[in-house]
C-alpha cells in the first residue's frame, strides 16, 4: 500500500485551460510524454487551503519544461492562478497537488517538434503521509546498487518523469529487502538524494546537505536551510561520501510530502536516538507551513 493510492476520484481536474471532471483527465496512447518521456511534473502541499511556495513550484516546473524543451504557452502567474482556481474548486484543506506537463501525441518522432504541450493539474486529498509512529521511529534506508547519473548522461536540472525510472527501481529493491527507502549515490560515489526526498546530516551541530548537483534541489531543503541559518546552527551544502553519513549524530530526509523524515538507520547502521537538531528543525518546518 502506498500512500499516494488513489482509490476513487478525485476531481476535477485543471486540464489544458479549463477544469475536467476526473475520468476525462486523459491522454491519448501515442503521447511523446508517455514514449519518450517528454514529461516534467511538481508535486506541491496545500496547508490550511493554501499551496505551500507555489511559486517556487510553478518556477521550478517552467524550467524543468525550457530543460526538456517542453514549449510552455502557460506564464507563471496564469499556472499559479490555475493551481489555485483549482484549489479553491476542490476545497480541500489539506491536499497535495500534481501538475504535470507533456508532449502530445501529434509528432511521434524522437524530437517531436510539432507535438502539442498539455498541462494537467490534479488535486489530491492529503493528510499526514508519514504515520506518526513511523516520524517517531525514523526510517531505514539501504543504499541502492542504482546510481544517479552524471550531468551529461541525464536532465538533472529538470524534475522530469525520465529520472523516477531509476527512482523506482531503487524504491522497488530496497522495500523487496525490507526497507523504507533507497539512499541514492552518484556516479561518482557521493551521496545524492533518496528516492523522492533530499538528504541531511548532522555532525558536531553543523548542518550538511549534498551539493544538489546530483539530485533534485529540493523546496523543502531550501526551507530548510532557510530555518537552520534562522536559529544560527551552521549549515552548508557540501560532498557528502557514505562514511560521513554513516558517521553523523542525526541524519534526516525532506521533501513536500515527507516534510522532515528523520533516518533512524542506514545499511543496518543505526543512528543515535536522540536527534535534538532534527526536532528543533522539525517543529520550525511545521511553525512554517502553519501546521504547529
Ligand atoms: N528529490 C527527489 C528525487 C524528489 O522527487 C523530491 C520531491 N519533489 C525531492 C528530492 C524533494 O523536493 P521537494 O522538497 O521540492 O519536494
Amino acid at each position: 500500500m502506498s500512500f499516494f493510492s488513489i482509490d476513487a476520484a478525485q476531481g476535477p481536474v485543471w486540464m489544458d485551460g479549463r477544469l475536467v471532471p476526473w475520468d476525462e483527465a486523459t491522454l491519448h496512447a501515442l503521447s511523446h510524454g508517455l514514449n519518450n518521456a517528454s514529461c516534467v511534473f511538481e508535486g506541491a502541499r496545500i496547508y490550511a487551503g493554501k499551496v505551500f511556495r507555489l511559486e517556487k513550484h510553478a518556477r521550478r516546473l517552467l524550467k524543468s519544461a525550457e530543460i526538456m524543451g517542453i514549449t510552455m504557452h502557460y506564464t507563471l502567474a496564469r499556472l499559479c492562478e490555475a493551481t489555485e482556481e483549482l484549489v479553491r474548486a476542490r476545497g480541500l484543506e489539506s491536499g497535495y497537488v500534481r501538475p504535470v506537463v507533456w508532449k502530445g501525441h501529434e509528432d511521434l518522432g524522437i524530437a517531436a517538434p510539432h507535438a502539442k504541450t498539455h498541462v494537467a493539474i490534479a488535486a489530491l486529498s492529503l493528510g499526514d503521509v508519514v504515520p506518526a509512529e513511523v516520524r517517531a521511529a525514523g526510517v531505514r534506508l539501504k543504499t541502492s546498487s542504482w546510481a544517479r547519473p552524471a550531468p551529461n548522461t541525464a536532465p538533472l536540472g529538470a524534475k522530469a518523469s525520465c529520472h523516477y525510472a531509476l527512482g523506482s527501481l531503487a524504491m522497488r529493491e530496497a522495500q523487496a529487502a525490507g526497507f523504507d527507502d533507497a539512499l541514492l549515490l552518484d556516479y561518482r560515489g557521493f551521496v545524492a538524494e533518496a528516492t523522492g526526498t533530499n538528504i541531511f546530516i548532522v555532525k558536531n551541530g553543523a548542518l550538511l546537505t549534498p551539493i544538489a548537483d546530483c539530485a533534485l534541489d529540493g523546496i523543502t531543503r531550501q526551507a530548510v536551510l532557510e530555518l537552520a541559518r534562522r536559529r544560527n546552527i551552521d549549515a552548508a551544502e557540501t560532498r557528502l561520501y557514505p562514511k560521513d553519513v554513516c558517521e553523523a549524530d542525526e541524519a534526516f530526509l525532506t521533501g513536500t510530502a515527507s516534510e522532515i523524515l528523520p533516518i533512524r538507520a542506514i545499511d543496518g547502521v543505526n543512528f543515535p536516538a536522540a536527534r535534538p537538531i532534527t526536532d528543533a528543525l522539525t517543529d520550525d518546518y511545521f511553525s512554517l507551513v502553519g501546521k504547529a
